[in-house]
């Protein structure tokens, strides 16, 4: 994998494989792939309860690790880091393929192989930063071992699909953690912090996309960069031009045609609990999906030892928790699916569809979408010309019709409220 121009990766290596058949299979993208169904059908095949938005599932849980430091260190409540930890403490692997800060010189970050927990809880927390498994695959191939791999949807996906192909990683890696996903960032997000921070990029060291802080709501994420003379600036999310996740500024293109939020395939899947009063606890709530039965039995046990503090819900309430997630990955990536005219034609478990969904919902996908590709390039040119107002003015000005568009507010907000009245009449007349 290779850095391109908007900072993301990119698969390279000679065009003879890239074009190959294995290959093809092997991307979580590729209309070749197995899909997520096949795969959760293969690996879950007891899994009592189905959900058209979870995929299968033995049960679902809300809340958090009460054993510290679990909850104090991870991004959300820690369920994923002592999860992890759990599977150690038991033997059943030898280390965990997850996602470390980098070292100076290298990326902000990268995945590395835990082997204790203090390693482990090293790299808790979440990063919205381009990574890639290639380096740790390899490991594990390299030495024996039994591993379990922590990764957003797509990325447990392709560890299906490597591990069809390669019996070696089929042996080895043997448990999957998943993180629920809105979208990956590239990361010329950071530069953007840093435009936004005043300061200059070159001299970051570190990154916290989500600065924990137990006074202050969950969903209030703080970004904040440490320097290289050790000092720190940090803001609120709210305060950035492109702090609004759901705008999608700095999404990779691959995103617009994922339909999996919740990592179906995955043997646990983690996310946020972005509901009241969850929402507002700084402490940071969970979400748990759980497919496999080991980890079912890792919870239960867990929740009779006072471990966890975990209390069952059901589908409807997971999904709640990712209402906008699901809404961009269902109704919008139907309605993105109708705009697929030429190229690869994505093959997806959602059906192309543009009918029913009004036009106001259609400007926000269609916002939302130039917003994610603009960005790139937008940053991109305001990096070269040393005139980050170039992207940050942009940024200000689609932010404010993205604005009018969702939430009926800020300067363009009178004018959709019009043509939504204009548009109303007519029909009526
Ligand atoms: C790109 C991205 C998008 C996300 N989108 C959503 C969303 O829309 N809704 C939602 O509810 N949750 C989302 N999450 C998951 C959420 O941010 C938390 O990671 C999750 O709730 C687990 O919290 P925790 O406290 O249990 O994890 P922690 O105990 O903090 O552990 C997190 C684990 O994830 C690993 N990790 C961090 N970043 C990555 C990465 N990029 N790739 C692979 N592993 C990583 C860490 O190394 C660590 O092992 C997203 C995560 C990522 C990385």
């Amino acid at each position: 994998m290779e850095w391109d121009d908007y900072g993301q990766l990119k698969p390279t290596g000679p065009a003879t494989h890239r074009r190959s058949e294995a290959f093809a299979r092997l991307c979580p993208f590729s209309p070749e792939a197995t899909n997520e169904d096949a795969i959760a059908a293969a690996r879950f095949p007891d899994a009592p309860q189905h959900d058209a938005r979870l995929g299968r599932y033995t049960s679902c849980h809300v809340g958090a690790v009460a054993e510290a430091p679990f909850r104090e260190r991870g991004s959300s409540g820690g369920m994923v880091s002592w999860v992890a930890a759990e599977l150690m403490r038991r033997g059943e692997i030898d280390g965990v393929l997850h996602v470390h800060p980098g070292t100076p010189g290298q990326p902000f970050f990268g995945y590395r192989i835990s082997r204790n927990e203090d390693e482990l809880l090293a790299g808790a927390r979440s990063r919205y930063h381009p990574v890639h498994l290639a380096e740790v695959l390899d490991q594990v191939r390299a030495t024996p071992g039994r591993y379990a791999v922590v990764g957003i949807p797509c990325f447990i996906k392709a560890v299906h699909l490597a591990r069809a192909q390669d019996p070696v990683l089929a042996e080895r890696i043997t448990h999957m953690l998943g993180l629920f996903c809105g979208h990956m960032k590239s990361a010329r997000f950071v530069q953007s912090f840093a435009w936004q921070l005043g300061v200059d990029h070159d001299r970051v060291r570190a990154v916290e996309y989500r600065l924990k802080d137990a006074n202050r709501p969950a969903n209030w994420y703080t970004a904040h960069l440490t320097l290289d003379d050790g000092s720190t600036v940090q803001n609120e999310w709210f305060h950035l031009a492109d702090g609004d996740w759901g705008a999608g500024y700095f999404q990779n293109s691959a995103c617009n045609f994922c339909d999996d939020v919740v990592a179906e395939t995955a043997d646990v899947s983690f996310g946020d609990a972005w509901v009241e009063p969850y929402s507002s606890d700084g402490r940071g709530t969970n979400v748990v999906v759980v497919r496999a039965p080991l980890i079912q039995r890792l919870i239960d046990e867990g929740r009779a030892e006072g471990r966890l503090d975990l209390q069952p819900v059901d589908a409807d309430f997971v999904a709640d928790t990712q209402a906008a997630g699901f809404r961009q990955r269902r109704e919008g990536l139907a309605y993105r699916l109708t705009w697929a005219k030429r190229g690869i034609r994505p093959v997806k478990r959602v059906a192309p569809q543009a009918k029913g969904i009004g036009w106001r919902r259609k400007l926000v996908y269609r916002t939302r979408a130039a917003i994610s590709r603009d960005s790139h390039r937008m940053a991109w040119l305001a990096a070269r010309t040393g005139r980050p107002q170039l992207y940050l003015g942009w940024a200000r000005r689609t932010y404010a019709v993205y604005e009018g568009l969702t939430y009926d507010r800020g300067r363009f907000a009178p004018l959709f409220s019009r043509i939504e009245r204009v548009a109303g009449r007519r029909k009526d007349g």
